[in-house]
């Protein structure tokens, strides 16, 4: 266990490394922490000060679901009160105000409901190339927000087929979720 919590974070060191440099290289040449907006080039002052946030989220209620993510399938909670599908799952249903909800694991089949290309990333997403977010109506009627993995993003139209991917994204040690054309 210490082992993987010493490589995160040296993984997590690596990923602030570089544009933590760019801002001190900058503030060593000009005297001040200002750099250009990426996309508009107006002066933006980055704090000198870091702040780095861990969460940790208690997850008991809807393991089986995360638990999922091992077997390659996206699951949904299904209350067997009333057969209302909740997306992402939650442990009880607000409409009977009952806990008995069971594993309904989703159709990795759908259609682009809407999606944006997303140019100036979080810190921890700079590693990665412009990628794409968007919205897939699932064949159980289902919206689920997730990356869009295409080449190229005017590909993309409103109603496009597009197909679940359950795996682990390059760069990225854990499982997660994330839609390609079908
Ligand atoms: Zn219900």
């Amino acid at each position: 266990m210490k082992t993987v919590i010493l490589k995160l974070k040296r993984f997590l060191d690596g990923l602030f490394e570089d544009p933590l440099k760019l801002v001190d290289d900058v503030t060593d040449s000009s005297g001040l922490p200002v750099v250009p907006d990426q996309k508009t080039g107006d002066p933006i002052w980055v704090d000198v000060r870091e702040i780095r946030m861990r969460y940790t989220i208690p997850i008991k209620g809807v393991y089986p679901y995360i638990d999922s993510l091992r077997k390659g399938r996206l699951a949904a909670a299904k209350c067997r009160s009333c057969g209302k599908i909740y997306f992402p799952p939650q442990k009880d249903c607000p409409r009977c105000r009952v806990s008995d909800m069971e594993v309904h694991y989703l159709s990795p089949e759908g259609e682009l409901v809407t999606w944006t290309v997303i140019n100036v990333k979080p810190l921890s997403f700079m590693h990665h190339k412009d990628y794409v977010v968007g919205i897939v109506r699932l064949r159980d009627g289902i919206n689920v927000l997730a990356w869009i993995d295409i080449d190229d993003p005017a590909k993309l139209d409103v109603g496009v087929r597009m197909r679940l991917v359950v795996d682990k994204r390059p760069d990225e040690n854990y499982i997660t979720y994330w839609f390609k054309p079908a």
